[in-house]
């Protein structure tokens, strides 16, 4: 099992710098695109902007699936994935501790084995530097196309630029993660290894917590927005630029013929298209394999709360910088007079429910840390499927022995809303004919 590499970018970075209006396509296609989350719908505006015709099809509505109430984290210089080395030492006390963030449920399924093994096998050094290379590269991509696309509409979505405060809980953990910054400013990030006090000085609200950790490495232009709300906005946008959007509707099959895929099938009826691009998150799996395509994407199961601020005015009460705990895996995201919670990372397989425990997991973190932040009455749970894949990079592009008119632009894990419109401008890139060279390159995916 394998991936589309993403690692064009490192040779191709001209190509993917942000494209203005004015170079548009030579060639429209119709583009159907198969998923409305942050990840089709960003690839959507990509592909309209360049002149094509898109139609957007969703078995739900804009913005269902995972992009619902993720960690709402653009989180363009945390790529570091899951698959590290460091893996192996926290794996006993991840997998026996009884309030791990992680969680795995054995199943009788071949996929979820070749997922875990994918996973094990990806736990190397060498991969976890590699694959950090590549995204950070797809994220930097990515914050320059999100930008544009916020100047180019005023698009609010509770935006903010704030920065990032990760907080470690003693000096083995933050002596690694200062080694990881070192690693990460040859590549360009601005960071800075702080003490709890200095922490507390840019952050007030974590005053109460300031004797808890050991250090924070601070990233100050990190960012945060409502993925729901970006997704909304995109829809309406689009809508009014003239792209179809054919909602509750899922697609059922694809119909190939020879090396291209001629319709999606969908009960409301047949949708031709030029191109068609696969951004169903966890569902790629299913449609790609009635196709006889394997997509190394597996869910990875997390939870959210959100909760109403208690008193916005309060610079002591909730952080109004992103702040992660280190120690327990979770994020903290101001959006507006809200306070996004996130975490948890479960193999269960498609189980969409939410847990009682988990959620009263994330609201005793938030009262221990931000004590004032709300009064916790009125706590919005939920649950979503991160659309992992083993190494930690997103399948993109043509896949080996796959239709040449079928793109992917999945499996983001639990980057998605950063990497959404990075993604796109990749995507966008395989179908501009002036820069048929690299589309090759991109379709040079190892299966
Ligand atoms: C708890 C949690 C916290 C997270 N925090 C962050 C964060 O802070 N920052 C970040 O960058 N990322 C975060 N993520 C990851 C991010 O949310 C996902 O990577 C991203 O939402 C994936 O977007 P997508 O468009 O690929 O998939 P989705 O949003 O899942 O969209 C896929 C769409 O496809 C549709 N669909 C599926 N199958 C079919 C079918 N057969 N026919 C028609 N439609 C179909 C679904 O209805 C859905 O709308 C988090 C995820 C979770 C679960």
């Amino acid at each position: 099992m394998g991936e589309c590499a993403v690692g064009i970018f490192q040779e191709a970075t001209n190509v993917l710098e942000f494209v203005p209006m004015t170079h548009l396509s030579r060639s429209p296609q119709h583009v159907c695109i198969l998923g409305a989350g942050i990840v089709g719908l960003a690839t959507a505006w990509r592909l309209q902007r360049d002149g094509h015709t898109v139609t957007v099809i969703d078995s739900a509505h804009s913005g269902a699936g995972a992009s619902a109430a993720n960690g709402a984290q653009l989180s363009y210089s945390y790529v570091q994935p899951l698959a590290d080395p460091s893996i192996w030492r926290q794996l006993p006390k991840l997998l026996l501790a009884n309030e791990s963030p992680l969680k795995v449920r054995l199943q009788m399924d071949p996929h979820q084995w070749a997922w875990g093994l994918g996973f094990l096998a990806a736990c190397r050094a060498s991969v976890s530097r590699d694959t950090t290379t590549r995204l950070l590269h797809l994220a930097a991509q990515s914050r320059l196309a999100f930008e544009a696309m916020r100047s180019e509409t005023a698009m609010d979505a509770d935006h903010s630029t704030t920065g990032k405060l990760v907080l470690y809980p003693n000096e083995s953990s933050f002596s690694a993660a200062r080694h990881q910054m070192a690693l990460q400013r040859k590549l360009g990030s601005e960071q800075h290894a702080l003490s709890p006090a200095a922490c507390v000085a840019i952050e007030p609200a974590l005053a109460h917590h300031v004797s808890r950790f050991h250090g924070a490495v601070y990233t100050p232009s990190e960012s945060a927005a409502d993925c729901f709300k970006v997704c909304q906005a995109l829809e309406q946008l689009l809508r009014a630029r003239g792209v179809r959007f054919l909602l509750d509707t899922p697609v059922t099959g694809l119909v190939r013929l020879g090396d291209r895929v001629v319709e999606a099938q969908t009960p409301a009826g047949a949708v031709h298209a030029d191109t068609f691009v696969m951004a169903l998150g966890t569902g790629s799996r299913h449609l790609a394999a009635s196709i006889g395509l394997r997509v190394p994407v597996y869910p990875l199961k997390g939870y959210s709360i959100t909760v109403d601020l208690q008193d916005v005015a309060d610079a002591t009460s909730a952080p109004a910088v992103n702040v992660t705990d280190a120690e327990r895996k979770i994020v903290f995201a101001r959006i507006g007079q809200r306070l996004r919670v996130a975490g948890m990372a479960e193999l269960v397989g498609e189980d969409r429910r939410i847990s009682n425990d988990r959620i009263a997991a994330l609201v005793s973190a938030t009262r221990d840390m931000f004590p004032r932040a709300a009064t916790f009455e009125h706590v919005h749970p939920w649950a979503g499927l991160r659309p992992a894949t083993p190494k930690g990079l997103p399948v993109l592009g043509r896949m080996p022995g796959g239709p040449s008119n079928l793109l992917f632009n999945t499996g983001h894990g639990a980057l998605g809303f950063t990497l959404a419109f990075g993604s796109a401008e990749y995507i966008a890139a395989a179908l501009r004919p002036e820069i048929r060279p690299f589309a090759a390159e991109l379709a040079a995916c190892s299966a």
